[in-house]
C-alpha cells in the first residue's frame, strides 16, 4: 500500500462514554506520536505530563506498542499507522498510568490522501450535550458550564458545573477544577 497516499479515518471516543467521539483521520506515513498528539488535544488530555501507549486486545502493559511521552518521544512514537495490527478494526489508548484514562479507536474508512489538507484533522464530532453553570442558575440564569468543580462537588457530592465567569469568583477560589469534555 502506498501509505503517504491512504489516509485512515478512526472513531475515537472514551471507554464508558460513548457520548462524546472526535472522527479523526491521519496518514499512513503519520506516526502514533502524531495520533497521540491530536488524542490529547481533542480529548483535554495534558500535552506535558503523563505518558500514554497505544495497546491491541485487553492488557495493556502487555500488549502495548510502547510509551509515548507528551514530547512525542518515546519506544511507541515512531511507529506508523499504515504498520498497525487492528484487532477487529480497533486499536487500544490509554493515558496516563496512574489515573489511567481509556480511549479506544475504531477504523472505519480507508482512502486516497485529500490534496491541501493537513493531517491528522479531526473531521466531526458528537453534537454537545451541554451542562449548566449551577452558580448562575441560582440566580435564575442559563449560562454553559466550562469547568466542574471537584472541591464543591466532593462536598455536595454530585458532580458542581460551573461557567467560565464563576470559576473566577471567589467561591471556587483555590479549588480544583477541570475543564468539561464536551
Ligand atoms: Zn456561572
Ligand atoms: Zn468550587
Amino acid at each position: 500500500m502506498e501509505e503517504k497516499t491512504k489516509a485512515f479515518l478512526f472513531k475515537v471516543a472514551r471507554r464508558g462514554d460513548r457520548g462524546v467521539w472526535r472522527r479523526i483521520e491521519i496518514k499512513g506515513n503519520q506516526t502514533l506520536a502524531d495520533f497521540d498528539r491530536i488524542i490529547r488535544l481533542e480529548f483535554n488530555l495534558d500535552d506535558f505530563d503523563h505518558l500514554s501507549t497505544f495497546y491491541s486486545g485487553k492488557n495493556w502493559a502487555r500488549s502495548g506498542y510502547g510509551i509515548i511521552t507528551p514530547e512525542g518521544t518515546g519506544e511507541g512514537a515512531d511507529i506508523k499507522i499504515s504498520s498497525l495490527m487492528l484487532f477487529n478494526g480497533t486499536i487500544n489508548y490509554v493515558y496516563d498510568f496512574g489515573t489511567e484514562t481509556h480511549l479506544y479507536a475504531k477504523l472505519e474508512k480507508i482512502s486516497d490522501v485529500e490534496p491541501n489538507v493537513y493531517y491528522p484533522r479531526t473531521v466531526s464530532q458528537n453534537d454537545p450535550h451541554y451542562k449548566f453553570c449551577e452558580d448562575c442558575q441560582a440566580k435564575g440564569k442559563k449560562t454553559i458550564a466550562v469547568n466542574e468543580c471537584y472541591t464543591c462537588g466532593e462536598e455536595k457530592e454530585r458532580p458542581v458545573y460551573i461557567c467560565e465567569k464563576c470559576s473566577g469568583s471567589g467561591k471556587h477560589e483555590d479549588h480544583y477544577l477541570e475543564e468539561i469534555l464536551y
